[in-house]
């Protein structure tokens, strides 16, 4: 019989076409008698074993691999032993090239496709796949983020801490959650500290405890992202108060209105947003107000000058009314809490923080894309050892005026920094994160 398997030893001798399942028969192709391998001393044949393994598919269908093995006992020290085959992986009951194919794929697709695929257990391939995770864990590392972003994501059912690079839109790390336990010794252990330079974040406070004794040059900067979020919030507040007093009718067109006005800036909008803004001013003019206070927040960071910059927010917090927009009031009080840290904004790359939407943008857009049912860990795996991700990843943007990250290792080694976002999106777009 053609030689269907090529694996070194054994021989097929029949096959079998069952229900979407190849069996192949084979037998070990006997040579001399070895001798004992606990005492050395000779062996006699003793019966014949059977066992099944997975093999590797044919013809697009799982092959069952049903070897049978000679069975020898020793003279002298009466051990019973079968020969070793050793492209054979005895643990997972598979050929190793199986359990390989296994590792390749089982972090690109579901567990399940993969079983029906190999006629290999899911169980069987969860712990393929957590062997791999543990030696990936071990061999794979990114380099240091020169400027870092640090975010919370939803994922796998809870929030979960995404550490990014900004210069180069990758993600860098991801930690169960963002609290301190996990935030310390992520920094702790993190080489190659003295490269951060920038850490970009929203507002929560413990954060910043948690990193500053640990990364010597870190500044931290308080995205404008999270910083304007909370003027169109206000806003939107605003509009709900009003929504009480209208009739159904007004309501739902009010409410479409404002979510132009507190999404968009004046200048895109389109015609027919411009006059619907002037109907809602017409007849809400407290809303019209509530929109002049949002826009002139928002203009605070088009002033590139940080001392104008900290000026116009003076006069905007000085001209609100008193006891009236109520959660522009708390915006006050967070600016003033966070001053520094929002005010360093103008003392950081400049470029960054549309990098840093884009790539909050991409992972929440990546978050809601992401297989279900999956733990966290099978999902961090999924997303920060992406094999296509990675490929992609080294460096493909860097940003102007952004220090070029020099590899700290020798040049001849290959720096990665992680999977690179837009890929990760486009796989999840694509179900191969699922
Ligand atoms: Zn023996």
């Amino acid at each position: 019989m053609f030689d269907l398997l090529n694996l070194p030893g054994v021989k097929p001798v029949d096959l079998h076409y069952g229900n979407r399942v190849i069996t192949v028969i084979a037998e070990v192709i006997e040579g001399p008698i070895p001798s004992c391998q606990e005492c050395g001393g000779p062996l006699h044949r003793h019966g014949r074993r059977t066992n099944i393994f997975a093999d590797t598919p044919m013809q697009m269908q799982p092959v069952r691999l049903e070897i049978s093995r000679p069975r020898y006992r020793c003279i002298t020290c009466s051990k019973i032993s079968t020969p070793d085959l050793l492209f054979l992986d005895e643990r997972r009951r598979a050929t190793k090239r199986l359990v390989d194919a296994v590792r390749q794929r089982c972090l690109g697709m579901t567990f399940h496709a993969l079983a029906e695929q190999t006629g290999v257990a899911v169980n069987t391939i969860k712990n393929i796949a957590q062997d791999l995770i543990v030696e990936l864990e071990r061999t794979v590392r990114y380099e240091t983020p020169v400027i870092m972003g640090i975010d919370e994501l939803m994922l796998a059912g809870d929030y979960r801490c995404m550490i990014t690079n900004l210069a180069t839109n990758n993600v860098f790390e991801m930690l169960e959650f963002r609290t301190q336990d996990y935030l310390k010794p992520f920094f702790q252990n993190l080489p190659d500290k003295e490269r951060v330079e920038w850490v970009y974040s929203d507002m929560w406070r413990p954060f910043k405890r948690s990193f500053s004794e640990y990364l010597p040059n870190a500044k931290l900067v308080i995205d404008k992202f999270h910083v304007v979020k909370m003027a169109s919030e206000a806003l939107d507040d605003e509009r709900k108060k009003f929504e009480s007093t209208l009739s159904k009718n007004d309501r739902v067109h009010i409410k479409k209105s404002i979510r132009w006005l507190t999404l968009k800036r004046p200048g895109n909008l389109t015609p027919a947003e411009k006059s619907a803004l002037e109907v809602v001013r017409q007849s809400i003019p407290e809303l019209g107000v509530a929109y002049d206070f949002k826009e002139m927040f928002f203009r605070i960071y088009d002033d590139p000058v940080k001392e104008s910059a900290m000026r116009a927010f003076e006069a905007w917090e000085n001209s609100l009314p008193d006891k009236e927009l109520e959660k522009f009031h708390s915006l006050v009080k967070t600016v003033h809490n966070h001053y520094d840290d929002i005010f360093a904004y103008w003392d950081s790359p400049s470029q960054i923080t549309n990098a840093y939407t884009e790539c909050l943008n991409g992972l929440i857009k990546m978050s809601n894309r992401i297989g279900r049912g999956y733990s966290y860990e099978i999902i961090r795996a999924k997303t920060l050892y992406a094999k296509e991700a990675r490929k992609v990843g080294s460096g493909i943007r860097l940003l102007p005026g952004a220090e070029t990250p020099v590899p700290s290792k020798s040049a001849s080694e290959t720096v990665e920094y992680g999977p690179h976002i837009p890929t990760l999106i486009e796989m999840a777009e694509t179900g191969k994160m699922d």
